[in-house]
């Protein structure tokens, strides 16, 4: 057996690279295990709608930690290009979630967040998006909404990482959690231990299949997203469209992403004709010169659905040193920053920057 890690991280999607990118930069020596490539799964399928909250009045705790995480990405951003020249695309475009046909808006809840929000006439909204299709009804128009793009944001991550000295075991699945009495030791692979004070479980849609034999069934099941990409060679709309629980997302290119189906697929990640027909169809709807866009690409991801929405951050009952970090659903990517920072300060302990009772494990 040798010695590996002082934390060893199982899962390299956007929750494990964050977290040990954290926990790398404050000197920790950080072992992370990913089965294939990472940043290959989710966290790179994601659309990386990353919506604000106000941490000084979010009350709900996904709100905090949303808020927490919005704190952190333009610093977070900033800190990643620095290092590695690569841009992940943060940038506040807006957003305009409409109300009428998806009914899911609510002016009060934004309000209640603390978030600026105007309410748009449809006649306002053409004045402000001239590319929409006519009479979609009313909208409200949330200025600091941002947006990422998840592929670079994780190629940052990857490069970050590896320059503050984390090892990055590509192609390793880790088959088993080692436990001795109350402590876990270490993971098993395919071919050897490996040995740390510390684990995180941070493997998305998987993650329970490696709880399991501990007796910890949380209840993460994959939730299958489809999108299709557009390419209609010029921008035509800047702001993020928010129709119930699908959405386009225009990036600085004029690529416009369409998501997202919801579906309980298990494992299998495959595209389908009624799914990325019912996304085009939105697409068209919405913004009718999309008709004549070139589709360039479509994927499917699998969002690590948790039972109750929200994520599970902390140790496993009993287990002192045996932490996960899962189960985010459709918010991994906005929630990634906030989540890797408490986790962080819980495994240093450190102050908590805010407080971890609402995703305990055993909630
Ligand atoms: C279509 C779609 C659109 C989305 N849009 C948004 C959005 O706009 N905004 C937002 O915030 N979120 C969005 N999400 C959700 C977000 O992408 C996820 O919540 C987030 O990526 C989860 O990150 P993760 O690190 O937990 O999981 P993943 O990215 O899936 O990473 C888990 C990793 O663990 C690895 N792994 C699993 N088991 C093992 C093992 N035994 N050994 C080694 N490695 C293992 C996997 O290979 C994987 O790479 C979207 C998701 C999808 C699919």
């Amino acid at each position: 057996m040798k010695r590996t890690g002082d934390v060893i991280i199982v899962g390299g999607g956007v929750i494990g690279m964050t977290t040990a990118y954290f926990l790398a930069r404050e000197g920790v020596h950080v072992l992370l295990c990913e089965q294939g490539q990472p940043g290959m799964e989710a966290s790179w399928a994601g659309a990386g709608i990353l919506p604000p909250s106000d941490l000084a009045l979010a009350l709900d705790p996904f709100d905090r930690l949303r808020a927490l995480s919005g704190q952190l990405f333009p610093e977070l951003s900033h800190d990643l290009q620095e290092r590695t020249g690569i841009d992940n695309g943060f940038t506040r475009c807006g957003g305009l979630e409409f109300i009428g046909q998806a009914g899911q808006a609510d002016p009060e809840e934004w309000y209640g967040l603390g978030i600026t929000t105007n309410f748009l006439s449809d006649k306002e909204l053409h004045d402000l998006e001239p590319a929409l299709a006519p009479h979609l009804g009313e909208a409200i128009h949330v200025p600091t909404m941002a947006q990422l793009r998840n592929p670079r944001h994780m190629r940052a991550l990857r490069v970050a990482c590896a320059e503050v000295g984390v090892s990055i075991r590509e192609d390793t699945v880790v088959a088993e959690l080692l436990l001795e009495k109350n402590r876990v030791k270490g993971v098993r692979t395919a071919n050897e231990v490996l040995t740390g004070d510390a684990v995180v479980v941070a493997a998305g849609a998987w993650t329970d299949r490696l709880l399991a034999p501990l007796g910890c069934h949380l209840g993460i099941k994959p939730v299958r997203g489809q999108i299709a990409l557009l390419n209609p060679g010029r921008v035509v709309f800047s702001r993020i469209l928010l129709w119930g629980s699908r959405y386009l997302v225009p990036r600085l290119d004029g690529r416009v992403l369409i998501g997202s189906t919801e579906e309980h697929a298990g494992f299998e990640k495959i595209t389908t004709a009624a799914g990325i027909g019912g996304l085009l169809d939105l697409g068209v709807r919405l913004v009718p010169e999309l008709a004549n866009a070139m589709l360039e690409q479509t994927w499917a991801g699998l969002r690590p659905g948790s039972p109750d929405g929200l994520p599970f951050i902390g140790n496993v009952a009993d287990i002192e040193n045996l932490y996960v970090a899962a189960g985010h659903f459709r918010a991994g990517i906005q929630l990634s920053p906030g989540t890797a920072l408490v986790l962080k300060e819980r495994i240093m302990g450190q102050p908590l920057s805010m407080p971890l009772e609402a995703f305990r494990l055993d909630r």
